[in-house]
């Protein structure tokens, strides 16, 4: 069970069942006496109805809807702004103690992305992203992860839009430094009566916490892509602090092990490599990466950079990039090139930056 929740003691205060996975809300329901099926019932409405309100619950029983009313409730924070780009994408804004969290919404012909977001702002301040370069408040909550895609599904059922087919851990924050809260809302994403999403439709993407990784291999198995970004530690450690941590090889090493024990990534882990001109995209840095990725199956997904306020990157250009996927093919990855999705609102990929007020120093 995550921290806060504790189903022993739930007369002091009302749960938010946003919180709770499966298993919990079983624990709170048996609490008030009720039969195992009500879990189902409950999450069916809470999650495939999108429905917060207890008395329009109409197959649970009067008496059982009272009792769940006085101890719990259902809340979705709403987002407070959003933003269409001219390529469809959504981003949507939360506030949250006064602070912003992103979520954006990618769809594309044969599918529909939901990025979320699992911090407020990222304590790992990666060079070229924007959310690290804004510093870091707080983990969120297991609901608060839940909302963004409560919310989603509600607004694009208004909307008629297609329903959210993949969901990636790739807004703000770095998910495995939340790793509890994280895991717990996967659970909701991937029950039958949550969001019912396979795991080969749910992708985790780290930088490299190596302990937590290792912790994640033994708790779920998800789709797994990994923010290499460098071919060798030097380059890694001035883009990447968190590599002066944990180095290139002791986080391929935690990689290979993740995917001995997943069916999720069969086709390989996503190796996302984001192109800074001069920095990483030489010939040379090219043929670094396939050398260091030769024993790990994977697809490499190259990210043109994107330009953020003050930043002091150059992307590189597209003849480099096709030079530098066109060497990695030669090697035998399987290479594409990110296109960049919803630019014109700042919903791409390192370009999110909710506001931050409350910075904890780290
Ligand atoms: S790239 Fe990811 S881990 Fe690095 S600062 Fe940005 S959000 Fe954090």
């Amino acid at each position: 069970m995550h921290k806060g929740i504790n189903i022993q003691n739930i007369s002091d205060y009302k749960i938010n069942l946003l919180d709770l996975n499966r298993k919990e809300i079983e624990l709170f329901l048996a609490s008030l006496g009720a039969k195992k099926f009500v879990t189902e019932q409950l999450m069916k409405w809470i999650y495939n109805y999108n429905c917060s309100n207890f008395d329009l619950m109409s197959n649970l029983k009067k008496d059982m809807r009272k009792k769940i009313s006085e101890k719990s409730y259902v809340f979705a924070s709403d987002f407070t702004e959003e933003k269409v780009s001219y390529d469809g994408t959504i981003k949507w804004i939360t506030s949250i103690d006064k602070q912003k969290i992103e979520t954006i919404y990618i769809p594309e012909k044969k599918r529909a992305t939901l990025c979320v977001s699992s911090q407020i702002g990222c304590s790992l301040k990666c060079t070229f992203c924007a959310t690290g370069q804004q510093g870091f408040n707080r983990n969120l909550k297991v609901s608060e992860i839940i909302s963004q895609i409560w919310q989603a599904n509600k607004k694009l059922k208004e909307k008629n839009n297609n329903i959210i087919t993949n969901i990636v851990f790739m807004g703000m924050g770095e998910p495995l430094l939340n790793l509890n809260n994280v895991i717990s809302a996967i659970k909701i994403i991937l029950d039958k009566n949550g969001f019912g999403l396979s795991k080969r439709r749910i992708t985790l993407s780290t930088s490299g916490i190596v302990p937590a990784l290792d912790k994640l291999s033994k708790k779920i198995d998800v789709s797994l892509a990994i923010s290499l970004h460098a071919p060798n530690d030097f380059i890694r450690n001035s883009i990447m602090p968190i590599n002066k941590k944990y180095n290139i090889q002791s986080f391929l090493n935690s990689v290979s092990q993740y995917l001995k024990g997943s069916h999720a990534n069969r086709g390989g882990v996503t190796v996302e490599y984001v192109m800074l001109s001069g920095i990483n995209d030489s010939n040379k840095n090219a043929e670094e990466l396939a050398n260091i990725l030769k024993k790990i199956p994977s697809k490499i997904n190259l990210i043109p950079w994107n330009f953020f306020k003050n930043a002091n990157f150059v992307c590189s250009s597209n003849n480099r990039i096709n030079i530098f996927a066109n060497i990695l093919r030669k090697k035998g990855f399987n290479t594409t090139i990110r296109k960049n999705r919803g630019q014109d609102i700042n919903a791409a990929c390192g370009q999110l930056t909710g506001e931050i007020i409350n910075r904890i120093k780290n």
